[in-house]
């Protein structure tokens, strides 16, 4: 065990406590990695909140980059030294959703109580979301590590691995969208920017970004959206349908928490559309549609977690694209912190108008 510094939840909605936990030695499988930046999601922040309940205490963060610099036993393809992200998708590798190519449904359970982390006085410490990355150092499994070019940009790169891949993941893997297909993406923010981003590099003709605020739907326009539409119409489908020709469109992306969006998400779409369900809400909370509707119209309503990403897949390219200057991570930051101001860049990012908000170590 050695001791290491992590921001960690004692109560749902109360403020985050940084304090000393210790940290197991990677087992078999496993690496650690000290991290460099970990991003702010609003994942983290629901969790936080108690919106979906789990165990307490915990170390919430998920969104995270750093480099290796311990290997279990069984390691293979990673050495001290690599720079990598970190994601949450723990797989098994073996089960029928991992066999099947879709490890972010892996169905075999990984006991997070019982993981690597333990606090001061070893008592058991949750590693939330199989990760626990608001904290100095994880210790991972290492099919949820990605290596990355070393000179590339730590605080970039802890964003791929959760808002990025579930953004553009749901444009690619999930609506499979085509080159000339429309598009609709319902939020602008985090994810919203990204799943715009995909849909553009995918080939999409039109990109209609929805958001309540006018603000968003500018920077929507600057990560590819063609046209944008204010959600606080009182019809905002109607706008959609004349920017796409009166046609509605081949996929909407769902990437808000919000009921009405998903409410409203058929009704922005064409014959033989797809709406997929991006964002979160809290568990509990219900939609409505109409089924008739969508059979005669041979519509789809599909779920999405994580982009459907393989991220041994995905992620290598999408580092290329960023690295060839044709997607924008960098913009996506919009506040630096230290792990001390964590509670401070949570508030920042509850307020809405934050892009991402990244914690930075400073291992000097
Ligand atoms: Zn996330
Ligand atoms: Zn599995």
């Amino acid at each position: 065990m050695q001791t290491i510094k992590a921001a960690v939840c004692h109560e749902f909605g109360a403020p985050l406590v940084i304090e000393d936990v210790q940290l197991a030695p990677p087992g078999i499988g496993e690496v650690e990695v000290t991290l460099d930046a970990v991003a702010i999601c609003h994942s983290d922040i629901s969790f936080a909140e108690g919106a979906w309940g789990g165990h307490l205490p915990a170390v919430y963060g998920h969104e995270a980059a750093g480099v290796v610099t311990g290997l279990g036993t069984g390691v293979k393809g990673f050495a001290r030294g690599d720079s990598v992200v970190v994601t949450l998708i723990r797989s098994c590798g073996t089960c029928s959703s991992c066999a099947g190519g879709k490890p972010v449904i892996c169905e075999t359970p990984y006991d997070t109580v019982n993981g690597p982390l333990k606090t001061a006085g070893g008592q058991p410490l949750d590693q939330a979301m199989a990760c626990g990355a608001f904290a100095e150092k994880v210790v991972v499994d290492q099919r949820q590590i990605v290596k990355i070019p070393k000179d590339m940009g730590k605080d970039a790169a802890a964003l791929i691995s959760c808002g990025v891949i579930t953004g553009i993941g749901a444009a690619v893997n999930a609506a499979c969208l085509r080159p000339g297909q429309d598009a609709v993406v319902i939020g602008a923010g985090g994810v919203g920017l990204n799943a715009i981003q995909g849909a553009r590099i995918a080939g999409a003709r039109r990109i209609v970004a929805v958001d309540m605020s006018p603000g968003k739907l500018e920077t929507a326009m600057e990560f590819g959206a063609t046209h944008g539409v204010l959600a606080a119409e009182e019809k905002p489908w109607k706008a959609v349908h004349a920017a796409l020709g009166g046609r509605g469109a081949d996929a909407v992306l769902v990437t808000v928490g919000a009921i009405p969006a998903y409410n409203q998400a058929p009704r922005y779409l064409a014959r033989g559309g797809k709406a997929v369900l991006i964002g979160m809400p809290h568990s509990g909370a219900k939609a409505d549609y109409e089924p008739v509707v969508l059979a005669a119209l041979g519509q789809g309503l599909i779920g999405s977690k994580m982009g459907d990403t393989v991220i041994q897949r995905d992620i290598p390219w999408i580092v290329d694209l960023y690295e060839q200057g044709r997607l924008m991570l960098d913009e996506l930051i919009s506040g630096r912190w230290s792990l001390e101001q964590i509670n401070e860049a949570i508030a920042d990012t509850k307020a809405g108008g934050a892009r991402r908000n990244v914690v930075v170590f400073n291992r000097g």
